[in-house]
């Protein structure tokens, strides 16, 4: 496979440090609010990567860290503690507001089909190992104390701005307008490794360290928690282009200064979602997460089709027209899976071969999630049988992570019910239309709010429009009829 690397500004092989497996590490959320669909645009390229690297028969070990601690408003050690004003704004304690909303990104997560990683680990659960790491950093020379607080020393690197082709936005960080100084800082890139010193009276977790009673900075989970559970040779290290500095540049200082050798060769960075009207985020304009698009009435599979049809490595927009279009495209697609025969048996083995072999070029050559779709129509169209479309679809769909075929599946089944229904409704008798899942006592209230409509008994029709409400079933007048749905 073919990769872009951030560390090398280029496309190159992607090889890993052990043939035939990964040691993967992504950044995880930090969990004082719901994700915005931006973030999890990040998770879903990333959820493709990881899906294509074990489709190509990798092994791969996903490790991803909670942050729950220790990171501040301002990505460099400036600002307020997120967890905080997140406990503050919610009047819950920093731990309540931890564990709802650690629940509710993987929520979003299953909703949008990404794979849990193999190791997920609060930054909390692991305080030991960040003072192992931050004393073996003093010990070394690479860090040093200053106004109580331990602080990690830029200067002793030969290089540091690793990743400086960003955008000038991503560098901003620490030169914002009306940031207070840190005066204890040595240089300007050095970062703290722990807080003693705290901003914040009130701060909720501290800790015992040999340097008093503290946290830990933001980027020292990351270079610890990859260290426990990937080893000292990371393959690959995943992130928005967000993180790339001066989160990810933070780490590789601290792990390389740590380990003393190179830490992880590969970086793999997903750009912005961009709204019409700017980066979204979630200090400004529309904060939108997966719960609004489903309040709205769109399927997260739409969303997730929609990331796939851009490249990870441009900014995409988002707007609802694109979303809609989205929507209508995933539901075609999955009507015209519904509509191939499921019984036959006759692949066509070389023709499969060949398309699969396009499909792996695409998404092998720097995650081309849009040819990767491509390849999906293409073999829906191709001259061969139904078997082989809807095996080459699946094994597409291992990757892409669009359920099309359990949605093809409900999608016939849906289709079963309403001909069933449609025939029921036809031999009733009574010469009403009653559109619906076939189900007796549903049917005959709605016979019933028919009777009461044609006598003009309104009171009572609404009654029962009512009572089927409370029961979840949603009517709507059809000519001849009603539809029945439950919603
Ligand atoms: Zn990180």
């Amino acid at each position: 496979m073919y990769l872009y690397n951030s560390a090398t500004h280029k496309k190159e092989p992607f090889v890993t440090h052990t043939p035939g497996h990964v040691e993967m590490y992504t950044c995880g959320p930090t969990v004082y609010h719901f994700a915005h669909i931006g973030n999890l645009r990040s998770y879903i390229m990333e959820d493709v990567l990881e899906k294509f690297l074990r489709y190509e028969g990798l092994d791969v070990n996903r490790v991803m860290n909670i942050t729950d601690v220790g990171h501040l408003t301002g990505d460099s050690d400036e600002g307020e503690d997120k967890m905080l004003k997140g406990a503050r704004r919610e009047h819950k304690t920093v731990m309540e507001i931890a564990q709802f909303y650690t629940d509710a990104f993987f929520d979003d997560c299953r909703k949008l089909n990404i794979k849990t990683p193999d190791v997920v680990q609060p930054a909390t659960g692991l305080i030991p190992e960040f003072i192992t790491m931050v004393q073996g950093l003093l010990d070394k020379g690479y860090a040093y104390l200053a106004g109580g607080n331990v602080y990690f020393d830029t200067s002793k690197l030969a290089r540091y701005h690793i990743f400086f082709d960003h955008d000038e936005e991503d560098l901003q960080v620490g030169v914002r307008e009306g940031v207070e100084e840190d005066t204890n800082k040595r240089n300007k890139n050095d970062f703290v490794l722990w807080f003693t010193k705290s901003k914040f009276e009130d701060q909720a977790l501290k800790w015992d360290s040999p340097w008093g009673v503290g946290y830990p900075g933001w980027h020292i989970e990351c270079s610890a928690i990859s260290l426990k559970y990937n080893g000292e040779y990371l393959d690959i290290h995943c992130g928005g282009v967000d993180n790339a500095f001066p989160h990810h540049t933070n780490e590789i200082a601290q792990s390389e200064s740590y380990l003393g050798h190179p830490w992880c060769p590969h970086w793999f960075h997903v750009h912005h979602l961009n709204t019409t009207s700017g980066k979204m985020s979630k200090s400004s304009g529309e904060f939108l997460t997966v719960q609004v698009l489903m309040d709205r009435g769109y399927d997260p599979m739409a969303y997730r089709y929609f990331c796939l049809q851009g490249h990870y490595r441009k900014n995409l927009t988002f707007s609802w027209e694109a979303l809609d279009n989205a929507q209508v495209a995933y539901n075609k697609l999955i009507a015209r899976l519904a509509a191939l025969r499921t019984e036959g048996k006759d692949v066509d083995e070389e023709l499969l071969a060949e398309r699969l072999g396009r499909f792996k070029k695409f998404i092998g050559d720097d995650l081309n999630t849009s040819m990767g779709l491509t390849c999906v129509y293409d073999m829906l169209k191709a001259k061969t049988s139904d078997a082989t479309k809807l095996k080459a679809i699946a094994a597409m769909d291992e990757v892409l992570g669009l359920r099309l075929l359990s949605r093809a599946q409900a999608k016939r089944e849906e289709n079963a019910r309403a001909a069933a229904a449609a025939k029921a409704a036809k031999t009733s008798g009574d010469g009403m239309t009653i559109l619906g899942e076939g189900d007796e006592e549903i049917d005959e209230l709605c016979r019933r709010r028919a009777e009461a409509k044609k006598a003009r008994n309104f009171e009572e029709a609404d009654s029962i429009r009512a009572q089927l409400r409370d029961r979840g079933i949603e009517l709507t007048d059809v000519p001849g009829g009603v539809k029945w749905r439950r919603v």
